[in-house]
Formats: C-alpha cells, structure tokens, sequence
C-alpha cells in the first residue's frame, strides 16, 4: 500500500524535527515518486476501501471554482456537506452534489459536526482571519482539517491551531496544492538530485485587482499580496533551497492606488538568504501581472512561467523543455492528504508548514517597516 512505502524519516515527523530536518524534503520527494506511480489504477484494481467524507467550509470562488469539481476526481475523498453563513445555498449544494440536508451547517453549528458519522475532513475555505477560528471548531467537533494558505494572520494563530488539532487527536494539513504538480515536483527532484545545489532563486507572482475584496481588508485577510500570493515565492525559494531561510530583507512598492490599497500593501519585494550563501529575490504585487519562478546554480537551472496557476503550467531546464501530462492539483492535494490519514501517517503538508511560512511573513513585514534585514527563528 503507498503509505506503507513512506521513509522512516517521514514516519518520525514532528514539529521540531520538521523545522530542523531538511532532508525531510527528500524523504517527502521520494514518497511523491513512488506514490505517483503506485497512484495509477490498474487493470482488475479494486476500488478503493473507503473514501474520507469532507465537508467545505466556505462557499466562495476557490471551493466552489476549484474544490467541488476535484472531489469529483479523487479516489480518497468525497463532498458530504458544507459550512455556509447562507441556508439556502447550502440546500442547493446538498441537491446539486447528492449529499444529505442535514449535512449543512453554519459556523455557529459546527459543534453539531461531532454526531455526524458522514464527516472525517473539515476543508476551512474562508477568508484568512477566519481560518484559527474554523479549525478549532472543526477540531473540536473531532475532524481531521485541511486549511488553506495562508494558515492564519498570526504565529500565535498558527500554534493555537496546531494545538488544537493535536489536543484531539487529529491531522492539520494546509493548502499547498503545488507540492503535488509535477512542475514543481521536477523543481524538487532537481533541487535534490542533479541540479543541487540551487543558489539563485526569483519569484513573482502579481495580479491587478480591480473591485474591493476581503483580500484588502487587514482584519480579515492578514495582509496583502504577500500573504495571499507572495507566499507561493517564498514557499518555493524553500523547496529550491531545500532548507528554510535564515534571514530577510524587504521593502514595500509605492503604491500607486492609495486610495483602493488603504489597509494592506499594494505590493512588496524581499531577498531571502539561506545557509550556505544561497538567495531568492522575490516581489508580489496587486497592481501588476506575474507569474514565475526560477532557481539556478552551477550545475544547472529551471524556469517555470506560469508557475503558480492550477493548471497549464510550462517551464524549462538547461536541459530543455518540461512537459507533463495534466493532473487536477487539488484532487492530488485532497487525495495525499487522506490517504495519510486513511494510514494514520502525518500529513503530506502539516500545520508546521504553514506556520513556517507565517514567521517568514511576519519577519518580511518587519523588515519592511523598520528598513532593516531581520532574521528568522522559527522554534
Ligand atoms: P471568497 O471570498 O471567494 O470566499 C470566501 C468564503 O468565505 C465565502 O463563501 C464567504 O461567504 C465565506 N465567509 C464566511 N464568513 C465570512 C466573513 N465573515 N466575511 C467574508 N466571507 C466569509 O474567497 P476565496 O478566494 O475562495 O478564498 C478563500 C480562502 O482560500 C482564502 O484563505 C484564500 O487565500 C484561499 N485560496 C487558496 C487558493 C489556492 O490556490 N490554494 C486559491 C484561492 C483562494
């Protein structure tokens, strides 16, 4: 069975392991390996035992734009309720995808989920400074729960968080599809393999809003395009790097809207440093587009652009073009994710991680504001 391929390193995960250990992410690249190969069904296989119920915790664009349709193609997973402020649309979600009336909650019911057999997995979807919230309650009603990214507004969120999941026993995963697109599992491979070490990595990932969102309101969003999508740079400078950074230093864009960007950034840019000398320059913004990474060192290099978006990814290596047959990166995610649980293994993408990148946020936001390069400690 795929999880009982997982390295021992893997199987002995745990947060100050996971902060020191960067072989972790080898563990983790070879697992992916061979779990992309055990995934494939094969003539005469049996369907699977069972399949996790998740329920999806806020209804907006990427649940109902991205996660609804990849429960339709996971092999571990499937949609049997939902957590909306709006009754009527939970009804019409209940019709629409064949799952029970009763299985629609609100956020003041969530507790209710504890007598509700149908539910293993509580998918928080909501706007940032709501997500501590809505995993303690699902944690509470004794789920397992995937968070989207970014995990919270604060490291005090985060630990709390990732206290409340271990005081019930249950897994806390975070919503880092990327980790299961072949772009960027080629980019780890390499950064393991062939090409290590990386030295030089660049990120940017921007887009022009237009219309006010949450996403420019500090309570609920946390803070600007550096949390929303900055975080896609960083995050992969550190898989790049296959270690976390040890200092940043950054400083904001002037902004040239300052009327609509009130509460948060209109955009930043940062240089990481990591041990041994090696960089990453990186820029997020929302009055500009962008799409790309690359990480380069003596050995070789690899450019993905676009880099960060759900699907028709493209990229190159001093080796020559990339080409990978299209997967769904949210069912991958989705899937990964149960199938530990389904083995008891920790999560593919823990709480650690997110609360990770919340201290790089929170040291590149510092940075920022008093002009000085600051760095990391993430015990
Ligand atoms: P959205 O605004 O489209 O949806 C947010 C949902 O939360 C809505 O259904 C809204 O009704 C609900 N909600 C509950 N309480 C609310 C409140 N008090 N105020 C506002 N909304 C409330 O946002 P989205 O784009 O779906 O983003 C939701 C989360 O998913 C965010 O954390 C975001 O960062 C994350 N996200 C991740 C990805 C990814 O690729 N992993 C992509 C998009 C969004």
């Amino acid at each position: 069975m795929l999880i009982a391929m997982l390295p021992a390193s893997f199987k002995r995960l745990t947060r100050r392991s996971f902060l020191r250990d960067t072989s972790l992410a080898a563990a983790w690249l070879a697992w992916m390996q061979r779990a992309r190969a055990a995934d494939a069904p094969k003539p005469g296989d049996a369907p699977p035992a069972k399949r996790l119920g998740v329920v999806l915790a806020g209804l907006g664009r990427y649940a109902t734009g991205q996660l609804r349709p990849a429960l339709q193609q996971t092999q571990f997973c499937k949609l049997v309720g939902v957590v909306t402020r709006r009754p009527d649309v939970g009804a019409q979600w209940a019709k629409d995808c064949g799952f029970s009336a009763k299985n629609v909650y609100n956020y003041d019911t969530m507790a209710k989920m504890a007598d509700n057999a149908d539910i293993d997995v509580v998918y928080v979807v909501t706007p940032n400074g709501l997500h501590a919230g809505h995993v303690a309650a699902a944690a509470k009603a004794g789920k397992h729960v995937i968070c989207e990214k970014p995990m919270a507004n604060s490291v005090a969120e985060c630990d709390a968080m990732i206290a409340a999941c271990r005081d019930a026993k249950r897994t806390l995963s975070i919503g880092y599809r990327i980790h299961f697109d072949p772009y960027h599992q080629e980019l780890m491979r390499l950064a393991q393999g062939d090409f290590a070490p990386f030295t030089k990595m660049a990120g940017e990932f921007c887009f022009v809003m237009g219309a006010h969102e949450w996403r420019i309101e500090k309570k609920l969003s946390g803070g600007g395009p550096l949390v929303d999508i900055g975080i896609y740079s960083f995050h992969e400078a550190c898989l790049a790097a296959n270690a976390n950074p040890i200092a940043v230093t950054a400083k904001e864009i002037p902004k040239k809207r300052p009327d609509f960007f009130t509460e948060v950034e209109e955009g930043i840019e940062w240089t990481m440093e990591f041990p041994g000398g090696a960089t990453a320059q990186c820029r997020a913004s929302y009055n500009e587009n962008a799409n790309h990474c690359r990480a380069e060192g003596a050995k070789g290099w690899i450019d993905l652009s676009p880099a960060f978006s759900y699907s028709g990814l493209k990229g190159s290596t001093s080796r020559g073009s990339l080409s990978f047959p299209p997967i769904n990166q949210q069912a991958k995610h989705m899937d990964a994710i149960a199938q530990a649980i389904l083995e008891k293994k920790d999560s593919p993408v823990p709480g650690e991680l997110g609360r990770r990148d919340m201290v790089i946020m929170a040291g590149i936001y510092e940075s920022a504001k008093t002009g000085k390069r600051v760095e990391l400690k993430f015990i």
